[in-house]
């Protein structure tokens, strides 16, 4: 029997008609509507490809980023990407983030959201259907699935029968490999936390820190129930995206899109023969249900734009594959608009439009917060002052009349060299600094010295001898590096009665 064959038997079978349930009292309606076992089927074509592609690509990333390596020089890390949580670093190839330059990641965090928008703009959920780890895992376990139990209709029909050893052995296996999965995912996730090679071999013999197994622990459970069990659930009902992105799209933005100008009245393709023949209207769409089979979240698409839709493509592939063996156009299912089909039906051109205020906007906001990222970190000094004023004296009288105030200064060197630095304070008209704990060098010199990569906090007392001095005046921490004369500053105010 030819595939077409078996196509057009299955969708006779799921497509005939049924009696009609009798209506449920309203009070009978269930709050939640018991979940319907989703068996996906596989298929081929251009998204299913680019699928694969950004599967491999994706997870080939995050398996495999901790092993790379990254020469800083000595006394640094020589692995790419680490969060280093003792030493308080994020290393990212050749950005090093210190804590005081936590605002990095809320740039990347309006990145990655500015992305998003975009996305959206152009293609709707087009990361939903490709690269959320959500469907990333989930198109993982099903494949895994698939390759154990079978594609759709043998696994449905062997869960249909009395389970036999075979069924339970299949079952076990399918289990066993989605731990596995779990497990290296959790796994790789603790090897961005400390140097990868090293932590394995912790790993393997038991020596590693227990808050590794913990957290390896976690994700096996955290993957295995999300992508193994709750799959298409989590799309409907745990993530909040898909209501927030239907707030922000437009008509504009291209969808999976069930055209129906032209797959509509559906019919078989005998029906639609005869129809044609009459001079009555026929459309492409022979019902054969391929496009909801391999939907992974159990989506039909002919129905309109749904929640559950999560932009994967695999039903236009599915489309095809049917048009195609049938001779007939591809693309009944595509990326397209609501507007679109409306503009054909009433004879206009379809309107695609790319460039639009939306697209235009989240493009320049991407390029400027891209750019002031860049500069800044491009231009950031290699070293950092923080001061912090005593509270408990504000300040205190000394015997000449004049006034002290204390601080406490912390001073950072980002270079992997130790450096020696001169502190300054402007703003008062007769000032001396006394450092605590800081000796004099053989000249006189009153130099901080900081060790490569590290910070160190000084006590300094900052006397004013202006007779008639205001309450509070502004001053300015000037620290020098005395090798290059590199300057960083820092402001805080002197207090007086
Ligand atoms: S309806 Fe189509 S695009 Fe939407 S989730 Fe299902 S297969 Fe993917
Ligand atoms: S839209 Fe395409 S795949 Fe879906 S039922 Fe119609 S012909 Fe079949």
């Amino acid at each position: 029997m030819t595939t077409l064959e078996n196509l057009v038997k299955e969708a006779a079978v799921t497509a005939a008609p049924k009696a009609a349930p009798a209506p449920e009292p309203e009070d009978d309606i269930p709050l939640y509507a018991p979940r319907r076992k989703i068996y996906p089927q596989s298929v081929h074509g251009t998204y299913r490809r680019i699928k694969w592609a950004l599967l491999i690509v994706t997870l080939g990333i995050y398996y495999l980023l901790p092993f790379v390596r990254w020469d800083r020089g000595p006394n640094a890390p020589s692995q790419a990407v680490l969060i280093d949580f003792p030493n308080r670093r994020f290393y990212f190839f050749f950005i090093e983030i210190w804590p005081q330059e936590i605002y990095y990641l809320t740039g990347l965090l309006i990145l990655a959201a500015l992305g998003l928008f975009l996305m959206n703009a152009v293609a709707g959920r087009v990361w939903c259907g490709y690269l959320c780890p959500q469907t990333v895992w989930t198109d993982l376990f099903f494949a895994i699935e698939r390759f154990v139990e079978g594609d759709r209709r043998e696994h449905m029909q062997r869960d249909a029968r009395k389970w036999t050893a075979n069924t339970w052995a299949r079952k076990g296996v399918k289990h066993f490999l989605w731990l596995m999965v779990a497990w290296w995912t959790g796994g790789a996730w603790v090897l961005y936390f400390a140097d990868a090679p090293t932590l394995v071999k912790e790993l393997a013999t038991g020596e590693a820190p227990f808050v590794a197994y913990a957290w390896i622990g976690i994700l096996t459970f955290t993957t295995y129930s999300l992508a193994g069990h709750l799959r298409e659930q989590v799309c409907l009902y745990m993530c909040p995206w898909p209501r927030i992105q239907a707030a922000l799209t437009d008509e504009y933005a291209l969808n999976v899109t069930y055209r129906y100008d032209r797959g509509e009245p559906r019919c078989s393709v005998k029906k639609a023969e005869q129809l044609r023949a009459q001079g009555a209207p026929a459309g492409d769409c022979v019902d054969c249900l391929q496009c909801v089979h391999v939907c992974p979240t159990g989506v039909d698409i002919r129905g309109g734009a749904n929640l559950g839709c999560i932009q994967c493509g695999l039903c236009i592939d599915a489309c095809d594959a049917v048009m195609t063996k049938l001779g007939r156009a591809p693309r009944l299912i595509a990326y397209d608009t609501d507007l679109n089909i409306k503009s054909r039906m009433e004879g206009k051109p379809s309107v695609y439009r790319l460039i639009r205020m939306r697209t235009l906007l989240y493009a320049v906001l991407i390029a400027v917060v891209g750019a002031v990222m860049i500069y800044t970190l491009a231009t950031r000094e290699t070293e950092g002052i923080n001061v912090i004023h005593d509270r408990n004296p504000m300040y205190v009288r000394l015997s000449d009349g004049s006034l002290r105030n204390g601080y406490t200064i912390r001073i950072v060197n980002k270079q992997r060299q130790t450096r020696e630095f001169a502190l300054a304070v402007d703003g008062l008209t007769a000032s001396s600094i006394d450092y605590i704990g800081v000796p004099a060098r053989s000249d006189g010199r009153m130099l901080i010295d900081v060790g490569p990569d590290q910070t160190r906090e000084v006590r300094i007392l900052v006397t004013d001898r202006d007779p008639k001095p205001a309450q509070s005046t502004r001053v300015t921490f000037r620290l020098t590096d005395v090798a290059t004369g590199d300057t960083s500053e820092a402001r805080d105010h002197f207090f007086a009665p």
